[in-house]
């Protein structure tokens, strides 16, 4: 890994920076217990991959008893096949023709593959890419209400569904409802309450299917943001939970504990940023800036633990940590690990995963299916 270590053992001190660090004892924590939350209630865990694009992490989760994972993107689906992940699920519809093509080239290596569709058309596109002796699966996409994707009633859900059956060389899995707009919901309450009201649509959704004779075998969904919610609800019967494992400041502006509880989940990724200037008072430089973070949000926050003070962007390369004195109580070259405000697009600044026991540098990460955006 050019600039960073040579070789992957080490101490943090001596990493370059901006780099993006995992906690892996907070991650592997995070795995299990998602996985045992899942396990306890006789759900299906299909973690989302997209949050870390690594072969590394699939290996891990899947280890614990996920079902395989879900990717954003083909790509990504292609870059965790090629690290021998199986059970990959594709939760955006594919519909070019090079896509197509790619998926079923896919179809053909990696195990139990499947992808979303909400589109007739898009359906018997599918269905000339696969064969009946190798069959792709896939699931009928339903709208939760924001437009992004899905079908947007109970009547084109079934219509779909039959269309899926009506191939030979398509599996018909089931149904995907991803609420995205309910998982940052702060409030625990309003956010049950929200979800509560999207899955009595699905619900009934589910009975019109089972009426028409497309009982959906798996019915998948969910966020970090509302998996205590899911389980407890029972409609879906496999989650799809990304943001866990490394969580974010977003999620940690949420309340995810129920009634008030804290999160089970802790911080696991964290962005190493070193001081590179302290000639103004009141303010040191940082060496991270729009290319270190994702910036939809808000800046990132210094992580605990560390120096503390408000971050603001200087550009492209640069952050500001400014406190009183602190110009004073950093010198240049001190490291300063800062909280990413959002893990996923986070992650796809960086080419690899420093892995850190304590402050001891274990491994060295690739984020595979970095890029890897089609
Ligand atoms: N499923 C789908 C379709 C998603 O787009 C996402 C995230 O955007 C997730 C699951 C995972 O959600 P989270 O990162 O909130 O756990
Ligand atoms: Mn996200």
């Amino acid at each position: 890994m050019h600039g960073h270590l040579i070789g992957r053992q080490g101490s943090r001190l001596d990493l370059n920076t901006p780099v993006l660090v995992i906690d892996e004892a907070a991650l592997s924590a995070n795995i299990e217990r998602m996985a045992a939350l899942a396990k306890a209630k006789g759900v299906r865990l299909r973690p989302h991959a997209k949050t870390h694009k690594s072969v590394e992490i699939a290996r891990r989760q899947v280890a614990a008893g996920a079902v395989g994972v879900c990717c954003a993107k083909l790509g990504e689906a292609e870059a965790l096949a090629a690290g021998g992940i199986e059970g990959l699920h594709v939760t955006s519809p594919v519909v070019a023709a090079p896509g197509l093509k790619r998926l079923g080239e896919l179809n053909k290596v990696s195990a139990g593959l499947s992808v979303v569709a909400d589109d007739p058309r898009n359906v018997d596109a599918l269905a000339k890419i696969a064969t009946p002796e190798r069959p792709l699966g896939v699931f009928v996409d339903i709208d939760p209400g924001i437009h992004r994707t899905g079908v947007t009633s109970s009547e084109k859900a079934v219509e779909l569904a039959r269309r899926i059956q009506s191939h030979a060389a398509l599996r018909y899995e089931g149904v995907q409802m991803y609420c995205g707009r309910e998982q940052h919901i702060e409030s625990f309450a309003e956010r049950r309450a929200a979800i509560a009201e999207r899955m009595d649509y699905l619900r009934a959704i589910l009975a019109d299917l089972e009426a028409a004779g497309a009982k959906p075998a798996i019915v998948t969904g969910g966020g970090t943001g509302t998996h205590l919610i899911d389980l407890e609800l029972g409609v879906l019967n496999e989650l799809q939970v990304g943001s866990y494992i490394f969580m974010d400041d977003q999620y940690a502006a949420c309340e995810l504990g129920a009634d008030g509880a804290a999160s089970s989940f802790e911080r696991s990724l964290f962005v190493e940023t070193r001081v590179v200037s302290a000639n103004s008072p009141g303010l040191v430089t940082l060496d991270g800036g729009f290319k270190a973070f994702a910036t939809e949000g808000k800046p990132p926050t210094p992580a605990a633990g560390g120096p503390q003070g408000a971050v603001f962007f200087m550009g492209d390369e640069h952050s500001a940590l400014v406190a009183p004195g602190i110009e004073q109580a950093l010198a240049i070259g001190d490291m300063v690990r800062l909280n990413p405000p959002h893990c996923d697009p986070t992650v796809e600044h960086y080419e690899s995963y420093h892995l850190l026991r304590g402050d001891t540098l274990v491994d060295i990460w690739p984020v595979s299916a970095r890029g890897r955006a089609r």
